[in-house]
């Protein structure tokens, strides 16, 4: 008999103990940052067109070492408590791994929202915010809030609202939730920041040459063939920066099939056969698989699950192709896959570094809003104004001059779209050579270990500076 597979919670827990075996604090210490400190399930009724629909909620802080903190809300109506834990808990690991000061947390309201009217999605919102002010469950300086799985600035931009209009007199409410659209506080860049991140990651992967030998694949990304399931906000901005990229997407994946072509599909023609026909079913030129989960197992280098989690399992683990996979999206793996995909060789990167980005650049939109002024606002000018005068003098001393072309690209100051890309892509390299020197530095451990040892040994840091722990 089988015995049943370990829940997503217990995964994330496993692969902790794996990796705190290597750190050596002691146990009470590593106990407590591995527990959920506060956990809130509630109910509440939201009025539709045919009665009254009892919704159940989550709002899980993983851990409080440092505030705000922070995690999607996801709208689903298969979430359960486990998911929500395991996804607070992964929050806090990727906030440490990216420096990112924030505890972790995950909310989760249990619905489909595709059952619901715009009026009611919005009723649901307000309400859900409503419960979680009453309990002192969201706030600046408390838990912050941000998009997952089902939500997406319109329903940030509700949860705001809602939060304003109950604290009236708070000056930094706007920080009270991240993702929001850029008019209501929001931050440009957020809405790409994890396929973006996603993007990166592998990038920085695929530029270490000792590593790209060792997995038999060129240096770069240039030309690697990548299968992305989900097109989504995570999967549409990864492919999408990885072709811009280089790299060749060679299949995709949404939830009504797969279509594969080893010469390279098209994203935005795709996306447009997909938005005429509702599906991405018969694209012109490419192979139709027969099941969505199918696309997982052709030939590519790159695999970017970017869907949902418990996509490779142990019943698909064995014949999946890639030599490498970007988690994209939370859990793609279960404990019982990554134990036969690690034997076959396969590189994973893992999710809490890869996609790290969403929460890196709400971070940012958080910081945006206790400052109450635009990033780039203040300096752009000057900037621009400052490198005029550099060419000036430069022209002057040569006696050359520089076209107005390459004048324009010389002077040009930061926007706030160039600052929060340029900080997302340096705290992705950064993050990435942390782990990675842990990972050579440890003998017989792979990247999630080490994504995890980084996480344990800066959490842990914090408890023993706070005089929690001694
Ligand atoms: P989303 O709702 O925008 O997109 C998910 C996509 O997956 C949808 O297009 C959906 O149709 C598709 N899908 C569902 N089931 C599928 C299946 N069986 N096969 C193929 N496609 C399927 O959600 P998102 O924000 O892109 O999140 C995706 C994942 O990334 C989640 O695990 C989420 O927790 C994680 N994530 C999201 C962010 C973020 O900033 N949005 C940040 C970090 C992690």
């Amino acid at each position: 008999m089988s015995s049943s597979p370990t829940s997503f919670f217990d995964t994330v827990c496993k692969n902790f103990d794996k990796a705190a075996a290597f750190t050596g604090h002691p146990q009470g210490l590593l106990d407590q940052i591995k527990a959920c400190n506060s956990v809130y399930q509630f109910m509440f009724p939201v009025q539709t067109d045919e009665g009254y629909d009892v919704i159940s909620a989550w709002r899980v802080e993983h851990s409080q070492h440092k505030l705000p903190t922070k995690g999607g809300i996801r709208f689903s109506e298969n979430v359960n408590e486990d998911e929500v834990k395991a996804l607070a808990a992964l929050m806090t690991y990727k906030c440490a791994i990216v420096d990112v000061p924030f505890g972790g947390a995950k909310g989760a309201v249990k619905i489909n929202p595709a059952k619901y009217t715009l009026e009611e999605l919005q009723r649901i919102t307000r309400r859900y915010t409503a419960e979680l002010v009453k309990k002192n469950f969201i706030g600046p300086g408390i838990d912050v809030p941000a998009p997952d799985y089902g939500t997406g600035p319109r329903e940030m931009a509700w949860i705001v609202d809602t939060y304003q209009a109950l604290n009236p007199s708070s000056i930094d409410a706007a920080a009270c939730v991240t993702g929001k659209p850029v008019s209501q506080g929001g931050i440009r860049g957020r809405k790409e920041a994890t396929g973006r991140g996603v993007f990166y990651a592998i990038r920085e992967v695929c530029s270490v040459a000792e590593d790209m030998k060792a997995l038999g694949l060129s240096t770069g990304l240039d030309g690697k063939r990548v299968i992305v399931q989900g097109l989504g906000n995570v999967g549409y901005h990864a492919a999408k920066f990885i072709q811009e990229g280089g790299g060749i997407i060679v299949g995709l994946a949404e939830y009504e099939g797969a279509i594969y072509n080893p010469k390279g599909l098209d994203l935005e023609a795709v996306i447009k056969h997909r938005k005429e026909t509702r599906s991405i079913r018969n694209f012109p030129g490419a192979t139709t698989l027969d099941s969505n989960r199918a696309a997982l197992e052709m030939e590519c280098d790159i695999l970017v699950p970017a869907a949902l989690e418990n996509q490779l399992t142990e019943e698909n683990a064995p014949r999946i192709k890639a030599r490498i996979i970007a988690e994209g999206a939370n859990g793609p793996t279960t404990a019982e896959a990554e134990d036969i995909l690690l034997k076959k060789g396969i590189m994973i990167i893992p999710d809490m570094y890869a996609n790290a980005g969403g929460v890196t650049v709400s971070y940012f939109e958080w910081l945006k809003n206790l400052q109450h002024v635009r990033m780039g606002r203040m300096g752009r000018r000057f900037t621009e104004r400052s490198m005029g005068q550099v060419i000036d003098v430069i022209e002057k001393a040569t006696g050359k001059k520089i076209t107005d072309q390459q004048k324009a690209l010389l002077v040009r100051g930061p926007d706030e779209e160039d600052l929060v890309n340029s900080g997302l892509e340096d705290t992705m390299i950064l993050a990435y050579h942390e782990i990675r020197s842990i990972w050579k530095q440890t003998k017989g451990i792979d990247l999630r270990t080490a994504a995890f040892i980084s996480a344990v040994n800066k959490i842990a840091t914090s408890y023993i500076e706070l005089g929690i722990f001694p």
